[in-house]
C-alpha cells in the first residue's frame, strides 16, 4: 500500500512520458453534429457538474474514420456515485469495476471513471493474464491502459478538441493499427487483444503494425486461457462486425484459428460446408452493412448445419427413421458444440427452429405449404434454404418456388401446388399393409416464439 502510494507520489514529479497532443477539429475532422445527442448531453451534464468528460474509445476512432459509431463510451474523473447523481435516468452496473449506464432518449451511454494502468501489484494468472483491472487513475493513465493507439482518443464535444497521448490520430490517418506499449506484454496481459487486432483492422481497413502482427502466431495459444464466455462475446463481435469474411480470412493468415477458437475450427475445417459457411458470413456482412436484422441463432444454424447433415445421413444409412434421426443428430451436434462454443439455451432453441423447418420445404402439396408460410420462423427458415441452394446443397428450383409461393395470392398458390406424391404413397402403403408408416416428411413441430 505504502509502496504504491510512494510510487504514485514519485511518479507525479516526473515529466510525463506521453505529452498530450491537443488536436483541433480541422485536423481530426469530427463535426459536432455527427456526435450523438446523447453523448453530447452526457458530457455537458458532467462538465456542468464540475467534472471532466470526454467521448472515448471506439466512437472517436470511428468518427475520425468516417464510420457511424454503434455506441458511445464516455470517460470522466467523476466516481460512479458522483456520475449517477447527476442524471435522472442512470444506474451503476458491474461489481468489480463499476460503470454507469446513462439513458438519454433511446440511447444508453456507458460512463466510466478513468482507470489506472497496471503496475507490479496488478493481480495476474500464471500466464500473465491480468485478472483485475480496477484502480482509478487520471486521464493519461486511462489512455495508457487501452489497447491500440487509435482506441485511446478523447473527444471533448464542448471544444471540439481531441486529446491524443499516443499518436492515435496520426496512426488512423496512416491506416496503421499500433499497440500502446510492447505488444507481447499487452497480449500476455489479455490475449483477446489478438482477436481485437484482427477485427479492428478488418473493420477499419488498417494494416497491422509488424510489431502487432508478428507475435500473434507464436502467442496464439494463450487464447486457451481466456474464459469461454469472454471468447464467445468477442467471437460474436467479430462475426457481427459486418466484416466477418475479411476477419476470418485474416485470422487464418495470422494463424489464429487452429484448435484455439472452436468456432473458427467449425468454420474453417469442414470441407463440405465451407462454401455454405462463407456464403452465410458474406450474407451476414451484407445484412449488417444494409442495417438489416441478423440473429446469432441464424448464423450458428449455418455454422453447424453440415455437421448435422453428416450426422443425419449416417443415421439414415444405418436404418434410423428420418425424423427421429434428425432430432438425434441435432441434439448430438448441439451437445458437443454447444458447450465448447458457449451457445446459450435460447440460441440453441432458435437454431433448432430453423433446422427443423428445412425438411418441411420438401412438401409442396396439400395444405402443408399454406401452414408452413404462416410459421413465425418461416422467413428465417427460407433465408436458410436460399443459402443452401446458393451453395448447391439444395435445389435452386425449390428455393425459387418457395419465394414465389410466399409472394403469391391465394389462387396463384393453389395453382402452384405440386402433386402430393409423398402423401399419396403413404396412404397407399399404409392401407395395403394396414400399418402406420414413418415417412420422410417430418411432422410439423410446434415452434416456440
Ligand atoms: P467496437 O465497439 O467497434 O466493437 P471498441 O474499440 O469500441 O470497438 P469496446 O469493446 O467497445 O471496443 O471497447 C471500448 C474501448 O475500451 C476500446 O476502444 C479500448 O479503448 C478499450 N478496450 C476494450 N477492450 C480492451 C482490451 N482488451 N484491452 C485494453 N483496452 C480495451
Ligand atoms: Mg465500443
Amino acid at each position: 500500500m505504502i509502496r504504491k502510494l510512494l510510487r504514485r507520489v514519485f511518479k507525479r514529479g516526473e515529466p510525463s512520458p506521453h505529452p498530450v497532443e491537443i488536436i483541433p477539429a480541422e485536423r481530426h475532422g469530427i463535426r459536432q453534429a455527427d456526435v450523438s445527442m446523447g453523448a453530447r448531453r452526457t458530457c455537458e451534464t458532467l462538465q456542468q457538474g464540475g467534472f471532466k468528460a470526454y467521448v472515448v474509445g471506439g466512437a472517436v476512432r470511428d468518427l475520425i474514420a468516417g464510420i457511424t459509431p454503434k455506441d458511445y463510451d464516455v470517460a470522466t474523473n467523476g466516481t460512479p456515485d458522483e456520475v449517477r447523481r447527476l442524471f435522472r435516468r442512470a444506474r451503476i452496473i458491474g461489481r468489480r469495476f463499476q460503470i454507469v449506464h446513462v439513458m438519454q432518449g433511446a440511447e444508453t451511454l456507458e460512463v466510466s471513471t478513468f482507470r489506472a494502468a497496471h503496475d507490479a501489484d496488478t493481480l495476474k494468472d500464471e500466464h500473465g493474464r491480468v485478472l483485475r483491472d480496477n484502480v482509478w487513475g487520471n486521464m493519461e493513465e486511462d489512455a495508457a491502459r487501452r489497447d491500440f493507439t487509435v482506441n485511446a482518443l478523447y473527444y471533448d464535444p464542448s471544444t471540439g478538441q481531441v486529446f491524443d497521448f499516443h499518436h492515435g490520430v496520426r496512426d488512423l490517418q496512416r491506416k496503421t493499427l499500433r499497440m500502446i506499449g510492447d505488444p507481447r506484454a499487452r497480449y500476455r496481459e489479455d490475449p483477446v487483444r489478438m482477436l481485437r487486432a484482427v477485427r479492428l483492422a478488418a473493420k477499419l481497413d488498417l494494416r497491422l503494425d509488424p510489431m502487432v502482427q508478428a507475435p500473434i502466431r507464436e502467442m496464439a495459444e494463450l487464447i486457451e486461457n481466456v474464459p469461454v464466455a469472454r471468447l464467445f462475446d468477442e467471437m460474436l463481435k467479430l462475426l457481427f462486425s459486418g466484416h466477418a469474411v475479411e476477419c476470418v480470412k485474416r485470422l487464418r493468415e495470422d494463424g489464429l484459428h487452429h484448435g484455439l477458437l472452436p468456432l473458427l475450427d467449425v468454420i474453417l475445417e469442414q470441407p463440405l460446408g465451407e462454401k455454405f459457411v462463407m456464403l452465410a458470413l458474406a450474407d451476414t456482412d451484407a445484412r449488417i452493412r444494409a442495417g438489416k436484422r441478423t440473429s446469432p441463432g441464424f448464423l450458428f444454424a449455418t455454422l453447424l448445419w453440415h455437421e448435422v447433415l453428416a450426422n443425419w445421413e449416417t443415421r439414415k444409412k444405418n436404418g434410423e427413421t428420418p425424423v427421429p434421426a434428425l432430432h438425434t443428430a441435432m441434439d448430438e451436434v448441439l451437445d458437443t458444440q454447444g458447450e465448447k462454443l458457449a451457445i446459450t439455451r435460447r440460441i440453441a432453441g432458435d437454431i433448432k427452429d430453423i433446422w427443423l423447418l428445412q425438411p418441411r420445404f420438401e412438401k409442396r402439396g396439400g395444405r402443408a405449404p399454406f401452414r408452413l408460410v404462416e410459421q413465425q420462423r418461416f422467413r428465417a427458415a427460407w433465408d436458410f434454404l436460399h443459402l443452401r441452394a446458393q451453395s448447391g446443397e439444395a435445389p435452386q428450383e425449390l428455393s425459387d418456388w418457395w419465394l414465389a409461393f410466399q409472394e403469391a395470392g391465394n389462387a396463384e398458390r393453389e395453382a402452384m401446388l405440386k402433386p402430393d406424391t409423398v402423401a399419396k404413397k403413404r396412404r397407399r402403403r399404409s392401407s395395403s399393409r394396414g400399418e402406420s408408416n414413418q415417412d420422410a416428411v417430418p411432422p410439423e413441430p410446434t415452434i416456440a416464439n
